[in-house]
């Protein structure tokens, strides 16, 4: 008789503290980081995990994950779609806060990733993050603005008139203000 070889793939880990780390091969990343928010279990993909490190080092700075597995009670918890790929440990959810989100993108097709959501800031803060998978190859959602000069909100008038008149300014200064 002889071992198999070892695979996170396919086990649900309670908590983070229970994944056997004699075999984790990702750097740059914790089991604590990748559990689910809502129930604290760990599932770890090794094909998704193995491109987010490749990716990682691509980059060469953090990648700040918001969210990887979800439970199926927590990902219809917080409104996940039922074939979510969060579910399977498949799908990562990048902050952008330290990356220039098209850069990330381009730098995640060549990674490998396939699925790509875009979730950039609203008005009123919030999103601010493009989520990435392995699952089949599609996108949803809308792209960042790109960067160039700040839009005008209102237009500048043809003449604005100066403030005060040389004249008047001379005067103001005769009689003091
Ligand atoms: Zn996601």
């Amino acid at each position: 008789m002889f071992d198999q070889p070892f695979s996170y793939d396919g086990t649900t880990f309670k908590t983070a503290d229970s994944v056997p780390l004699e075999h984790w091969r990702w750097p740059n990343f914790t089991p604590a980081e990748l559990a689910c928010k809502g129930t604290g279990k760990v599932m770890i993909d090794e094909r998704s995990l193995d491109l987010l490190q490749s990716l990682r080092t691509m980059l060469g700075k953090p990648i700040y994950v918001n969210s990887a597995y979800r439970s199926p009670k927590h990902n219809k918890a917080v409104g996940g779609a039922s074939q979510s790929q969060h579910k399977l440990a498949r799908a990562y959810d990048v902050d952008m806060k330290n990356h220039d989100p098209s850069n990330f993108e381009s730098m995640a097709r060549g990674a490998g990733f396939t699925g790509f959501g875009f979730y950039p800031p609203k008005p009123n803060g919030g999103h601010n993050f493009i989520h990435v998978d392995t699952g089949p190859a599609r996108e949803w959602g809308q792209r960042w603005l790109p960067e160039g000069p700040p839009i005008p909100t209102a237009p500048e008038p043809l003449e604005a008139a100066p403030k005060t008149s040389p004249k008047k300014r001379r005067r103001r200064r005769k009689f003091g203000g």
